[in-house]
């Protein structure tokens, strides 16, 4: 084993606080935080965007400048340098390209993604002194073609011969496919017969995503199911051949969330703070939220919300389609989002005042007090490569109700009512009359069964979805690729005095979800039957008769407590500042181990003792059990839609953002997009988010805990899919129709219908 560091650079097209349009800017903004937390060096390159903010831009150092041939052109590519809690990010400087209004959704978006992965990959040799990439991780088809760059052009270059790439799928309804004209005029590789030929994928087109499917050392995905589902037809949008033949490099890895920046006991944003000891603040959020949404003020009534896009990847066919008896059955909705469904939304808020509401925007303070005050958290994807939303619910004690598919299935663990196991509601097939029935399950127990449903609450907001686990099986990952590597934490900086505490151990998190028990399968209660109103009459308000016996309600307790929230949103991204200091000092005085003792004294406490590996080892041990407990799930077919064809309602629809302005005028005119105007479609929905979205997302500290975190190895990542496949435990309270362990049959309307996505 050599003394050096796993060196990793890390692309990605958004990463918060810069840019975020979606799950993907969390994950680049969080993960790369975690893998310097355990051990790794890492380098992020993103667009230098017009959008970034200015207190980015004002502290960005110039490093390097060089010209990246793409095709016939030779494009100016400028490194601009910014360190924020021990990552580099190395922004890839090009006007023409970045400095637009939003970050997607233009006709020249498969030029400026080319431009962008050969500038990454060009980049490996322009990286700050001592920085020798190890491994070059990129994420999503934006940046898919820099593995297939790498190895036709650069594989030669001893600097790149150690290079391993890693391809990770966010999502793959997104590609990147173009016509084939864009091989020879841009990517300029129509003469190399091997990447041409795995680059095509129809007689006209050319896809990136698959691309690196095929030139990529390894391939990761967002969750064990996803990694699953994406190797069958159904899910894999055309590319589960090629997933299905490089399998034994395909793993699912957990995405997880920002601990700091979601956490009721702290956050700003929200009416009051609550944590799972004290949960008085979060009645305050509810009241406070319901006066706030125009909704009544009662606590007898649990509030289900959403944070999503408005589209059909998130189920929202089934939400129109039951959301009258939802409404009826005394239930209030809120949602919070844009997209293709924004009419509907708005249809139900009038129709059901006081009982629904719509907020049609994007609004990340909103999103905070929504997660706070809500009771329920409604998810109902077609499918969902892993989800954030949920799980950032259950960090507030919000239950969800998902549909068991893709990361749903890896991280909500379905009510058993006999144990009084796990962390929401869940339901198999996409369907709507199963969501409503997994809907009125969670507002039985509110109503009915309050230590139930308590000690539910108190189960999910012990999960533990902290970036750490997810980091250290991307580090066994890379470990795999560089075994060379000792990938064995570093040691901080050990206090004299400080002995080898195993409280500081114990203290981590890492409470395990609960585990469904995989002998009762308990038919759903249908008790939601009697709450549902029995003509349309009643649908015009909410049924109060039969709703249970509502507690003495706390109604105007909210009135004095308007909240503030708006205020508070501008706070996070300032949080940042400090660190900007730091960004001209060189990549060592970033060292991860210093920023970890300063910040988590106990934590340093507990690895200072190398005498505590044994401990360790049990500590990463545990935190793996927790993941196999919350994936314990079987990725069965089972749910795999086959009354997807009931979805009868419109189509993906995904044009509607590509209303894509006319690109900024001056911005590259090139002329070659003109001849792929499916271009322009190509990121539509995302654009339209990125429009309404403020660059700033939400920020956060350091991640947390990195001490304890596993310097021993867990299981290689394969283990994680192995995970995947175990048989599902006990569907416990979901449809009794489908058992867990049924494979459902295949659902071809719903891969038909996904199809539609595919230019993207
Ligand atoms: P996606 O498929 O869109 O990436 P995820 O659940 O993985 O879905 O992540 C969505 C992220 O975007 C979450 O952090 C969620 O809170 C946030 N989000 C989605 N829509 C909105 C909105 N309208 N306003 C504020 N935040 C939003």
């Amino acid at each position: 084993m050599s003394d050096k560091k796993m060196q990793v650079v890390f692309a990605s097209a958004e990463a918060a606080p810069f840019v975020k349009t979606g799950g993907l800017g969390d994950v680049a903004g969080s993960l790369p935080r975690a893998l310097v937390a355990a051990g790794a060096d890492v380098i992020v390159m993103v667009p230098k965007y017009g959008t970034i903010a200015s207190e980015y831009t004002d502290r960005m150092e110039h490093v390097a400048d060089f010209y990246v041939s793409l095709g016939w052109r030779n494009e100016y590519c400028g490194l601009e340098r910014l360190v924020i809690d021990g990552v580099t990010y190395l922004f890839i400087d090009n006007e023409r390209y970045f400095k637009r209004d939003y970050p997607y959704g233009f006709f020249d978006d498969g030029e400026r993604f080319a431009f962008f992965s050969k500038a990454v990959t060009e980049s490996l040799q322009h990286l700050p002194e001592g920085f020798q990439c190890d491994v070059l991780h990129c994420n999503d088809w934006h940046t898919a073609l820099a593995p297939v760059f790498l190895r036709e052009f650069y594989q030669g270059l001893p600097l790149y011969e150690r290079v391993k790439t890693v391809f990770s799928i966010h999502n793959i309804a997104f590609q990147g496919q173009y016509a084939d004209t864009i091989l020879n005029d841009i990517l300029g590789m129509a003469h190399i017969p091997n990447a041409a030929r795995q680059l095509r994928c129809d007689e006209h087109s050319i896809n990136y995503m698959q691309g690196a499917l095929d030139y990529s050392d390894a391939i990761t995905t967002v969750s064990p199911s996803y990694a699953w589902e994406i190797q069958t037809p159904e899910y894999g949008e055309g590319l589960d051949g090629i997933l299905r033949r490089r399998s034994n490099v395909l793993s699912g890895i957990l995405n997880g969330i920002d601990t700091d920046a979601w956490n009721p006991a702290t956050d700003p944003m929200i009416h009051a703070n609550y944590s799972a000891a004290d949960m008085s603040g979060k009645k305050a959020c509810k009241a406070a939220l319901q006066e706030e949404l125009g909704l009544e003020v009662r606590d007898d009534r649990p509030l289900m919300v959403m944070v999503t896009r408005l589209t059909r990847q998130k189920g929202m066919d089934l939400v129109t389609y039951a959301l009258d008896r939802i409404l009826s059955g005394g239930v209030q909705v809120a949602v919070l989002g844009t997209g293709d469904y924004e009419e509907p939304m708005r249809y139900f808020a009038n129709k059901y005042p006081g009982t629904c509401a719509a907020r049609i925007t994007f609004d990340n303070a909103l999103s905070h007090r929504m997660y706070a005050g809500a009771d329920m958290f409604l998810m109902p994807s077609l499918f969902e490569p892993c989800g954030l939303s949920q799980m950032i619910a259950m960090r507030y004690g919000t239950l969800p109700v998902v549909r068991e598919t893709g990361g749903l299935r890896d991280t909500v663990a379905p009510y058993n009512q006999f144990t009084g196991e796990g962390t929401g509601f869940t339901f198999a097939n996409f369907n709507g009359d199963e969501m409503g029935d997994a809907v009125f399950r969670g507002a039985r127990l509110y109503w009915d069964d309050h230590a139930a449903w308590d000690q539910l609450v108190q189960n999910a907001m012990a999960a533990d979805f902290s970036w750490v686990r997810s980091a250290d099986e991307y580090m066994n990952l890379y470990h795999s690729l560089h075994p060379e590597i000792d990938i064995t934490k570093p040691e901080p900086v050990v206090q004299e005095s400080a002995p080898a505490e195993p409280v500081a151990v114990e203290a981590e998190p890492a409470a395990p979800a609960p585990e469904p028990t995989a002998t009762k399968v308990e038919p759903a209660p249908k008790a939601e039957q009697a709450a549902e109103p029995a003509d349309d009459a009643k649908a015009e308000a909410p049924a109060k008769a039969e709703e249970p016996a509502p507690k003495a309600e706390p109604a105007k307790k909210t009135a004095a407590k308007k909240t503030t929230a708006s205020k508070t949103a501008a706070k996070k991204p300032a949080a940042r500042k400090t660190a900007a200091t730091k960004s001209t000092a060189t990549k060592a005085a970033e060292k991860p181990a210093a920023k970890a003792t300063a910040t988590k004294p106990a934590s340093t406490k507990t690895t200072a003792a190398k005498a505590t590996a044994t401990k360790t080892t049990t500590k990463a041990t545990t935190s793996k059990a927790t993941a196999a407990k919350t994936t314990a799930k079987k990725p069965s077919t089972a749910s795999a839609t086959k009354t997807a064809t009931k979805s009868t309602a419109t189509k993906a629809a995904p044009a509607k953002a590509a209303a894509t302005k006319a690109a900024p005028a001056k911005a590259a005119a090139s002329k070659t997009a003109a001849d792929k105007p499916a271009t322009a479609a190509a990121t539509a929905p995302k654009a339209a988010a990125a429009k309404t979205a403020p660059a700033k997302a939400s920020t956060s500290k350091a991640a947390t805990s990195s001490a304890a975190k596993a310097t021993a190895k867990p299981a290689a990542p394969k283990a994680t899919a192995a995970k995947a496949a175990a048989p599902k435990a006990a569907a416990q309270d979901s449809s009794a129709a489908t058992p867990a362990d049924k494979p459902a049959p295949k659902a071809k309307s719903v891969s038909a219908a996904k199809r539609t996505t595919r230019k993207r």
